[in-house]
This record gives structure tokens, C-alpha cells and sequence, in this order.
């Protein structure tokens, strides 16, 4: 059963000053299998994955890999192109395309990279165009080539479209038709799914499946359990630098490999309220607190990022919203913080208009935004001062204008317990937490103003398990508190768990799916928006 190695990684170290990324790491990979790297954010699987790749040197430790006549050797990449030509290749977590050319003078870069040399002093002045009019491959030529991969592999894409105008499912085939095209026999995807729909991720996993029946070795890093049980062959857990497991998929269930992946024992929600389960708290009539009428709301490029949304949710509910990134959920929330003025239509909280952020946050409405880093947290200013930041909080703690310094540091102290947010130091930068600490901290502000309208949008992006559930069971409790909770998240398991009522939101329009709430299937239909097609051609 056992086969050959066709890549093995001997006590690989990497070091970023004193940061021990990759800490000892061994690591095999068979020919033929489906070998996942399982681990949170930041365990160090990309930075794994750059050393094989050539984008990284080695602190310390070997890499070996086989060649095509068998020879296991020594292999250091210096470079991604050094990697191409001992057969590995790599689709990134972000895209390497470039987006104003056509899929396939994107593979005919690919190709030229590997006979050619990079494409750096290319691709630093952008010009791309002029650079691709000096390479041997003629027009028709890269079309063919493309066309032959697309049929091999069934990853079917127009090799003609300009990849600005793709999808990102569809980019990402281009990303893997690149990687074919040089022939690469050790592929490695990083974490491929995240970008998918779960429509896609079944297509995508057909995929990969014929890829391994062509032979072909592959790396799927994913920090998504369910996915790495459906499609591995083996599994490596990272922990923090470290390799801590590595066996056959199926020895361990879930629950093992998350004991593995967090290293203790996991929490989880267990009073779950499940889509299309009554509002227990609901009036008659219900009480709304946001309503939305015809809502449009222009993007950064002025394109119609919202596009005639409408919708209301009242208190005791979780309204839950969920859809692929990019579909116009950013907007949207935004839009309603008083954020976004390019829209049209009506924004009603509790019955009234308010104007501009100040206004919106005055008549009581909590945000959890998207990026914890650039709008939840400020990094440099204190673990206090980031518990109070917000304009209500400063009005509350100020007598005559000034600030009361003693019950400013009460109240950020007793924050730091009800949070239980480590290390509990109110005057510590917010920068020296964890990614965990710093959302418990935008929970804390914006939770303890008591909102009645709470939009938390990806509110447990990027945190352990443990961190996630107590995010859950601060939303709950919200709910529990008759407060109206509007969750955009592109977690689907999560807007699942959590949510009282249910949309999809799919290129800017909102679509009630409470109803398939239980069909996955359509729910991946509806988030790729493929529905509305199917049903005005038949
Ligand atoms: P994962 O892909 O598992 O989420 P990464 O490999 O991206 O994790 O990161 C592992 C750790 O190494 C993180 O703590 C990250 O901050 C750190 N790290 C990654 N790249 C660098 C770098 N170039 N310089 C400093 N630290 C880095
Ligand atoms: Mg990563």
C-alpha cells in the first residue's frame, strides 16, 4: 500500500528572527496521494509550503525530492522557477494571475517562466504585453495548449477571456491549468476552498481527484475538517510551527484532529437555534429594529455592489447572511453603518434615518467589521484605549469634558474579566495580542454598549476554535437579550448554526433561503447566483 516518496522534508526549520515558524518539521509526501496539512492560522503551513516552493530558504533541515528517473536527491529551490523545474508547482492563497491578460497568455507565461526565466523585470514595469510579443509562443499556440489541458483535465475555461472578467473559481483553474502546464507532478494548493462556494468545492474535488489519478501528488492545505476528511488520503497537523500528527484520513474523527490542531479540548455551542426555528421572543407584530427598502449601494469602483436589497430583522433574531466574499456583504454592512453615502433607497433603524456613522451608533447598533486589523482594532494604542474607543463609551466616562481616568481603567479592567481577555494588561498595545484576544476586545467594546442592532460581519475569521464558539455564544446571547443580531459571514457552517432566519447574498442581490436550509446543494446554487440562470433559461 505504502508507495514511494516523491518529496520528503527532513527536520526543516524556518526562523524569522527570533519567530521559529516551521519548527523540526518532517514531512513525506507519497506519489499519487491527497496529503492535507491541517492547521489554525498561523500554525505555519504557507510558510511550510513557501520552503518547498523556493520562496523561502531553509533555516536549517533538508529537502529531498525524486526525480522523474527515480533518483531521490538533495533539492534546494532558490526560487519558485527552480521549483517549476523539479516539477512542483503551487497555487497561492492569493492569485498570481495577471488580470489584463487572457487565460491562456497567462499559461504562456507560465511556460515561459519555466524555459525562459522569470518574469521580473516584466512583470515589475507591467508590461506584460510587450514582453509576452518576445516570446516564442505564438498566439494560437498558447490557445492550443490551453485547450488541450482544459479537455485533458475537464477544467474547462475560454482560453480567450480576459482573466479580469473571470470568477474566482474559474481563476483558480487557470491557476491549476498553469501549474499543469509545466508539468508540475507535486502540486500544492493553498488553501484552495476558501475562495470556493460549496457548489464549487464538490467540482473542485473532482478535480483533484483526477489529478491523482493521473499520477499526480498532491498538497491540499485547508483548516476546514470537513473538507480535509472528504478528499484526503493522509493528514499532517500543524501545531504552532510544529508537525503533531501525521496518519492515514479516518483514524482520527474530527474531534481528534481538532484536539490535534488547537491542542486541548474543544468547546461547542450547544444551545444552537438552528435556521427556521421560531423567534421565541417574536410580537405580533414583530418588532423590527433595521429595516432596508430598495437599498443600492455603489462600490469603490461605482459599480453596483448592493444591488435593490430588502430586508428587516427584529429583536430575538439572528438574521444570517451568507455568500462567497465579494458579493457586496462589505458594502452592505457599511452602507448601513453610515459608511457608504453613494446609495439609494432606505435605511430604517428602529424607525428612524440617521446620518453618518456617529448618528447610526447613537440610536444603538454594535459593529464587528470584517477586518479586524485596519477598522476593529487599532494596533498601537492601548488594550484601554481600544475598549473605549467608541464615541458612546467616551461620552458615558466624560464629566465636564474631561475623561475620569480612574473609571476609565475600572471599566476597561472589568471588560478585560467579563472577556477574559489575556494577558489581562489594559495597558499593553493591542498589537502584543493574539489574533483571538484582539477580536474578544472588539466583542467587549461593542457588546457592552448594549446594542440593539448587532452586525457582525466574519466575526471568527482567523480564530482558534475555542475563540470562535465563545464569538457564538456572545451572538447568542445577544439574541437571548431580545437584541437583533445581523451576522454576514462566508462561513456557511456558521451562519447555519446560528442564524434564526437565513439569505444568501450572491452579486449584490439578497435571497431568503431560510427554506433550503437543509440543501446544501442549493444553498451552493444560490451563493454562485447559478440558480437565477437555470431558472430564466428553463
Ligand atoms: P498558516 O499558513 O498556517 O496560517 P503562516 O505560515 O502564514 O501560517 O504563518 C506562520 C507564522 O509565521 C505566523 O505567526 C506568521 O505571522 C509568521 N510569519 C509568516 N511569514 C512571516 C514573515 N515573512 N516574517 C515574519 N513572520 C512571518
Ligand atoms: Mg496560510
Amino acid at each position: 500500500m505504502d508507495r514511494e516518496n516523491v518529496l520528503e522534508l527532513r527536520n526543516v526549520t524556518k526562523t524569522f528572527g527570533d519567530f521559529v515558524a516551521v519548527d523540526s518539521v518532517d514531512f513525506e509526501l507519497q506519489a499519487g496521494e491527497i496529503h492535507a496539512i491541517l492547521g489554525e492560522n498561523g500554525a505555519g503551513k504557507s510558510t511550510l509550503m513557501n520552503l518547498i516552493y523556493g520562496l523561502y530558504q531553509p533555516s536549517d533541515g533538508r529537502i529531498y525530492v525524486t526525480d522523474r528517473e527515480n533518483w531521490q536527491r538533495r533539492f534546494r529551490a532558490k526560487s519558485p522557477r527552480d521549483a517549476i523545474a523539479n516539477g512542483i508547482g503551487m497555487v497561492h492563497q492569493h492569485f498570481m494571475l495577471i488580470e489584463n491578460l487572457t487565460v491562456s497568455e497567462n499559461i504562456a507565461l507560465a511556460l515561459g517562466q519555466l524555459r525562459r526565466g522569470p518574469v521580473g523585470s516584466a512583470s515589475s514595469n507591467g508590461d506584460y504585453k510587450k514582453w509576452l510579443g518576445k516570446f516564442r509562443f505564438k498566439k494560437e499556440e498558447a490557445i492550443r495548449i490551453t485547450e488541450e489541458l482544459s479537455e485533458r483535465f475537464g477544467l474547462t475555461v475560454d482560453p480567450t477571456a480576459l482573466v479580469r472578467t473571470l470568477s474566482v473559481g474559474l481563476k483558480q483553474r487557470v491557476e491549476i491549468l498553469k501549474a499543469l502546464a509545466v508539468d508540475a507532478r507535486i502540486l500544492i494548493l493553498d488553501e484552495p476552498t476558501a475562495v470556493l462556494s460549496p457548489q464549487e468545492v464538490g467540482g473542485f474535488f473532482a478535480i483533484l481527484r483526477k489529478l491523482q489519478a493521473d499520477g499526480r501528488a498532491i498538497i491540499f492545505i485547508s483548516h476546514k475538517m470537513k473538507e480535509v476528511l472528504d478528499i484526503s488520503d493522509r493528514i499532517t497537523v500543524l501545531r504552532r510551527g510544529k508537525k503533531v500528527y501525521l496518519g492515514k484520513t479516518g483514524e482520527l474523527t474530527a474531534r481528534g484532529l481538532a484536539r490535534e490542531m488547537i491542542g486541548e479540548e474543544i468547546n461547542e455551542v450547544e444551545r444552537s437555534v438552528g435556521v427556521g426555528l421560531p423567534n421565541p421572543y417574536e410580537s405580533d407584530p414583530p418588532d423590527s429594529v433595521l429595516r432596508l427598502s430598495n437599498l443600492t449601494v455603489l462600490g469603490s469602483r461605482s459599480e453596483v455592489a448592493v444591488s435593490d436589497v430588502s430586508m428587516e430583522t427584529c429583536r430575538g433574531e439572528i438574521v444570517g447572511i451568507a455568500g462567497v466574499d465579494g458579493n457586496g456583504q462589505r458594502e452592505l454592512a457599511e452602507a448601513i453603518m453610515g459608511l457608504r453615502h453613494n446609495s439609494s433607497g432606505t435605511i430604517s433603524i428602529l424607525g428612524t434615518d440617521p446620518k453618518g456613522t456617529k448618528a447610526v451608533r447613537h440610536r444603538g447598533v454594535g459593529y464587528i467589521p470584517e477586518d479586524r486589523q485596519t477598522t476593529g482594532v487599532i494596533a498601537a494604542f492601548s488594550v484601554m484605549e481600544n475598549l473605549l474607543l467608541n464615541v458612546t463609551h467616551l461620552e458615558n466616562l466624560t464629566q465636564w469634558n474631561i475623561l475620569n481616568q480612574k473609571r476609565k481603567h475600572e471599566t476597561a479592567e472589568s471588560l478585560i474579566t467579563d472577556y477574559d481577555i489575556r494577558p489581562p494588561n489594559p495597558d499593553i498595545p493591542v498589537s502584543a495580542l493574539s489574533g483571538g484576544n484582539q477580536q474578544k476586545i472588539v466583542l467587549a467594546r461593542e457588546i457592552s454598549l448594549q446594542p440593539d442592532l448587532l452586525i457582525a460581519v466574519n466575526p471568527t475569521r482567523g480564530l482558534d476554535v475555542n475563540a470562535a464558539h465563545y464569538v457564538h455564544e456572545n451572538l447568542l446571547a445577544q439574541r437571548d437579550q431580545k437584541k437583533s443580531v445581523l451576522l454576514i459571514s462566508t462561513e456557511l457552517d456558521e451562519v447555519l448554526l446560528l442564524s434564526n432566519r437565513l439569505f444568501v447574498m450572491s452579486r449584490g442581490k439578497l435571497i431568503e433561503a431560510t427554506a433550503q436550509r437543509n440543501d446544501i446543494e442549493a444553498l451552493g446554487l444560490l451563493m454562485t447566483g447559478e440558480s437565477h440562470a437555470d431558472m430564466s433559461d428553463g
